[in-house]
This record gives structure tokens, C-alpha cells and sequence, in this order.
């Protein structure tokens, strides 16, 4: 019975495995996390807005009905090519099929050290961790007599104005001057400042420029300071520098860079700088046609020359794609020849009131593009546990600004 090998069950692995339920051969699903998680959300759970539950859930029940399927918790350290090996944490695996969609994870452009001063937003981790950051800052401004030290507890730093940037700043800001501005006696939440740095001209640089100017406008209206063409030089923990100016502040984010996975190095393939493996048109290798590398780790180009974006729907298309593919090759019909992505838009969230969205053909902005956007994501929480009741939830959190999940946990707690 052929062995089918997928690495990391995000949303091109899970697709694709869910892909090859009921297949006549062995399918072995390997991920670091016991979770699929709905990157999509993360910033809800940053901000307090989402339990953790909310936005995860464990791939082994999701794939549990699929009698073909073998769930693994382990980490992929490198690929034998030539063996058809994979070699695990604690076990090595052979394979006549390989499905890598190991995803991507921050890129702090060369400064590797900023990682711990400014944390990334990318798995379940980061979001509480920055959650405990911003509640804790301002139990600490409660805390103490200082000026300074609660001026800089009581601003926050967002780097990077792409899509994550943008929904930091607009919910943080709305936490700040709302959801926490009756809760304390000796500060006024109100204050807080939260600034977006972004180093490019405009914000979501990918959207028409009159949406990226919808965007900053918004952010405006919300208390959002937006400092464009401001890239940051030099990062520590009192805050950040940029252009020999100086911000203070205790909480940094880094929204900037991606890296993708090492899926290049463990293949020995080319990949282009951001670490995308340059996969051949129907996703496979040029090592091997029998390994193929999807969504947040390869690079492909659509037929115009533009390349396919590193979003979710980019990610599951190529999973079903490349399953597909590899259910035709095993029955010995015919194969695609080459991965044709769909494109159905960009959408970005700017607080609880507006949106951005730009379809092929039109572009729309306001509460009805964010109303849009909540029914798109209501639509791709569809296939995971509970969709309605994350779906209730968000909008008692809308309709009461509140922030449900408020909890600080973890070692900033007993500072
Ligand atoms: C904060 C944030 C917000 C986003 N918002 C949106 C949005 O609104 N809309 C949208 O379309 N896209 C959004 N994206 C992008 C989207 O989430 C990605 O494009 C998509 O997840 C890529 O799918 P993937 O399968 O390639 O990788 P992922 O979904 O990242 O999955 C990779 C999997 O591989 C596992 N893994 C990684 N390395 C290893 C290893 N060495 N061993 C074992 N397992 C491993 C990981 O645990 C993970 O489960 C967002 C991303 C982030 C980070």
C-alpha cells in the first residue's frame, strides 16, 4: 500500500489530508503542535478577545474518522531524498509520497536577537505571551509612581503595517480606550498611545492605494499613530529606535517579516530569499516528482507572472491539488500538470467597525466590507470543530466591547 507522508497539518496539510479520507493507502500526518490552529484569529487571542479553544483544535480529532490516517506529534528535523526518509525528533519515517507544508515563521531581518524583545505573532505561544505583555503593562502603570516608566508602560509599538500590523494596532488601541477604560483608578487606559511603524510609503502595500489610505485614516479615527517610511534600526527593551529618534516603550510587537520554513535546506532545493522552495508548476520538486513542497513554504507563479500569495486559501487549494494529484498517479489515470490558484481576495480588519477588501473586480471599505469579512471567516472556520459557537462569541465581544479572555497567565505574572 503506497505510504503518503504530509508535514505540519496547517491549512495546506490538513486539506490535503482531509483530502485523502477513504484513499487506499497510508497516510502519516506529522506536525510539532497537537493543534491545527487558525492563524486568521491569532490577534484576537493577543488581544484578549479569544480563548486559545477558540482558535485550535487537535488534529487528531479533527482526522479521527479517517481510518487511514496516523497522526504523529513530532518535529521534522531533515528529509533523506534519495532514502525516501524523513527523520524525526523520535523516529524516521519512509515514504513513496511527501507532502511538506511545514508553513513559515517570523523573519527579523538579520536580528535574530530583537526576536525576544519584540515577539512575533505565529502560533497559540506568541498570542498569550503578547497577551500577558499587554495586560501586564498596565497593572504595572497602575503600580507605579514614575512618569516616565508609566509613560512607557502605557504606549506600545506595533512593527510592520501588513495585514497582522494593522488588526494589533486597531484592537489594541480599542482595548485601551474602551474595553479597559473603566477598569483602573490610578491611570486612564484612554492615555495609552500605540504607534504602527511601518518602513515601506503605505500601509497593506498589496491593496489599491486609495484602501491603504482607508486604512491609515481609520487607525487615525481609532487613536492609532501611524508613522510611515519609518523603518526601525535598533530595538531593546526600553523600546525602539528609528531614524536616530528614540520610542519608549515597553511593549514592542513585530508584525514585519516571514521567513518560510526550512523545507529549502532540508530538500536541497533552490529557494528565493525568503526561504520558498521554487517548486516546479504542479507543486512537485525538481529533485524528485514524488515529494512536493505547498503553501507558505513554496514559491509559484500565476500564469501572469505574479506569484501566488502566502494565504490560507493559497494553502488549501494546493493541499486538495497535490492530494489529488497523488490519489490519480496511485490509480494510475491521468495527473494534472499544473496548479491553477483561485483567487478570491484580500481582506483586512481595522478594529471593530471597517474593513478593507479588494475582490478581482471590485474593492469595498467600511462596516459593510467588516461585516464581510466576519461572514468570510465564519465561512473558513467551516471543517473545524464549533464554528457557530466562536462565531457567537465574537459578536457578544462586538456588541459589548468586551474582551472575554482577560487573563494573564504565565511567568510575567509574578514580576
Ligand atoms: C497572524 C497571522 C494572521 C494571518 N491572517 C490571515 C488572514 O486573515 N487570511 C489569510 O488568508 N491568511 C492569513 N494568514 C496567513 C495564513 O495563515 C498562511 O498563509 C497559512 O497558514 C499557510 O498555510 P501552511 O499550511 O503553508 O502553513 P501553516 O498553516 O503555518 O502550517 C504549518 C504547520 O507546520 C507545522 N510545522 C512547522 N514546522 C514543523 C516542523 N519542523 N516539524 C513538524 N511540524 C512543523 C506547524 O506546527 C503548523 O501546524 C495569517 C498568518 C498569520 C501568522
Amino acid at each position: 500500500m503506497p505510504r503518503i507522508v504530509i508535514l505540519g497539518a496547517g491549512f495546506g496539510g490538513l486539506f490535503a489530508a482531509k483530502k485523502l479520507a477513504g484513499v487506499d493507502a497510508e497516510v502519516t500526518v506529522v506536525d510539532r503542535h497537537n493543534y491545527h490552529l487558525f492563524q486568521p484569529l491569532l490577534y484576537q487571542v493577543a488581544t484578549a478577545g479569544l480563548p486559545p479553544s477558540d482558535i485550535a483544535w487537535p488534529i487528531r480529532s479533527i482526522l479521527s474518522r479517517q481510518k487511514n490516517t496516523t497522526v504523529l506529534l513530532d518535529e521534522v528535523i531533515d528529509i533523506d531524498v534519495a532514502q525516501h526518509q524523513v527523520m524525526l525528533k523520535n523516529d524516521t519515517l519512509d515514504f513513496d509520497f511527501l507532502i511538506v507544508a511545514t508553513g513559515s515563521t517570523h523573519s527579523y531581518f538579520g536580528h535574530q536577537n530583537w526576536q525576544t524583545i519584540a515577539p512575533g505573532l505565529k502560533s497559540i505561544d506568541d498570542a498569550t505571551h503578547i497577551r500577558r505583555r499587554i495586560l501586564t503593562a498596565f497593572e504595572k502603570a497602575e503600580m507605579t509612581d514614575n512618569d516616565d516608566e508609566r509613560g512607557r508602560l502605557m504606549r506600545f509599538v506595533i512593527v510592520g503595517g501588513g495585514p497582522t500590523g494593522v488588526e494589533l494596532a486597531g484592537t489594541i488601541a480599542e482595548l485601551a480606550h474602551r474595553t479597559l477604560a473603566a477598569d483602573f483608578r490610578r491611570i486612564d487606559p484612554r492615555s495609552a498611545t500605540v504607534t504602527l511603524l511601518e518602513a515601506g510609503p503605505r500601509l497593506l502595500s498589496y491593496l489599491d492605494a486609495s484602501l491603504s489610505d482607508y486604512a491609515r485614516r481609520s487607525l487615525g479615527k481609532l487613536g492609532v499613530e501611524v508613522r510611515l517610511a519609518t523603518p526601525v534600526t535598533d530595538c531593546d527593551e526600553d523600546g525602539v529606535t528609528i531614524d536616530g529618534d528614540r520610542i519608549e516603550s515597553a511593549t514592542v510587537i513585530w508584525a514585519a517579516g516571514v521567513a518560510a520554513s526550512p523545507a529549502g535546506r532540508w530538500l536541497d532545493e533552490e529557494t528565493d530569499n525568503a526561504g520558498r522552495v521554487i517548486v516546479r508548476p504542479d507543486l512537485s520538486v525538481t529533485g524528485d516528482p514524488d515529494i512536493f513542497v505547498i503553501g507558505d513554504s513554496a514559491l509559484i507563479k500565476n500564469r501572469d507572472g505574479t506569484i501566488v500569495p502566502g494565504i490560507a486559501p493559497a494553502a488549501k487549494q494546493q493541499g486538495r491539488f497535490v492530494a489529488d494529484l497523488i490519489i490519480k498517479r496511485i490509480s494510475k489515470r491521468a495527473a494534472p500538470q499544473a496548479f491553477r490558484y483561485r483567487h478570491a481576495g484580500h481582506l483586512a480588519t481595522i478594529g471593530r467597525k471597517s474593513a478593507v477588501i479588494e475582490f478581482p473586480r471590485f474593492k469595498m471599505k467600511g462596516w459593510l466590507a467588516w461585516w464581510l469579512w466576519g461572514i468570510a471567516h465564519i465561512y473558513f472556520l467551516v471543517g473545524v470543530p464549533s464554528p457557530l459557537v466562536v462565531s457567537i462569541r465574537w459578536l457578544w465581544e462586538y456588541i459589548t466591547y468586551g474582551r472575554g479572555a482577560r487573563l494573564i497567565t504565565g511567568v510575567e505574572q509574578a514580576d
